[in-house]
């Protein structure tokens, strides 16, 4: 019988390989077949090598529209350009939260030449009415991220609130992302609003829910039902990345770097980005 009284693990994705910027070798959780967004959340990438040909090509200039990327570092160095300017070091631990809003173009390339390069991104929605907002961006060191300790877990607050602590990036809707780390069995609880939709992916170790499902390193879990969410480490603790917002319920279309509203957005996105208009003032 599935408790739909209590928020738990729901649907368990595996990451799915795929290819971005100029050939770097990543695993994809959300915006694949089969899950192809968490509303207000449009895609989720995990790059994890320790082969530099997986990463050394980067991703090279490329354009934005309609909604926020933030880049999560685990491991190793990637330095951050954008079209309004500002440039960026995101070391172990650091944040970039760009809003890409009515346009950007930016460039995310590897600051290493050999060893782990391991890290996320996470694609943002904005509503409609913030889609056409003024790029920018946030370049948040790791030592700007409030690290709190809530019963067994140690929380890092990326965005959002989390046990009375306001986390470190501004933003510009209602959500939640969290790191979470807990010692072996220990314990992580959070409720969110009615109508919340979220995810966790195990970076460590593996986890459970009261009812006993289970997730694992490699592993999304999209959190399903209302209310608290209890879950519990296995016996070598776990690290998982936690994330939930308030749903845009609006149309999504996208192609490639832009997401928007209609095709005729899309289109317009597209003639912007050929004439040299989208990262303009
Ligand atoms: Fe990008």
């Amino acid at each position: 019988m599935t408790d739909t009284s209590t928020r738990h693990i729901g649907r368990i994705v595996e990451g799915m390989d795929a290819s971005d910027g100029a050939g770097v070798r990543l695993k994809r959780y959300i915006a694949r077949p089969g899950l192809e967004d968490i509303d207000p959340f449009l895609l989720l990438d995990e790059f994890r090598t320790e082969r530099a040909d997986d990463y050394i090509a980067g991703f090279p200039p490329h354009p934005h529209r309609g909604f926020e990327t933030v880049t999560y570092m685990v491991h190793g160095r990637m330095r951050h350009r954008d079209s309004t300017g500002m440039e960026g070091l995101l070391t172990p631990g650091a944040v970039q939260w760009m809003t890409a809003g009515r346009g950007i173009i930016h460039s995310e390339m590897p600051e290493m030449e050999s060893g782990l390069m391991w890290g996320y991104q996470l694609w943002v929605n904005l509503p409609a009415r913030l889609k056409m907002h003024p790029p920018r961006y946030q370049d948040i060191a790791p030592e700007r991220i409030p690290a709190i300790e809530d019963g067994d877990a140690r929380v890092r607050v990326i965005a959002g609130r989390h046990a009375d602590t306001d986390g470190a990036a501004e933003t510009l809707t209602d959500i939640v992302y969290l790191d979470v780390e807990l010692g072996p069995e220990g314990r992580f609880t959070r409720a969110e609003p009615s109508g919340y939709a979220g995810f966790l992916i195990l970076l460590e170790g593996d986890l459970h829910d009261t009812a006993g499902t289970s997730v694992r390193r490699g592993q999304l879990a999209v959190v399903s039902g209302e209310g608290k969410l209890s879950l519990q480490a296995g016996v070598e603790g776990a690290r998982f990345l936690y994330a939930a917002g308030a749903p845009l319920d609006e149309p999504i279309v996208r192609y490639g770097p832009f997401v928007m509203n209609t095709q005729t957005e899309i289109r317009q996105a597209f003639e912007d980005y050929q004439s040299g208009r989208l990262a303009t003032p």
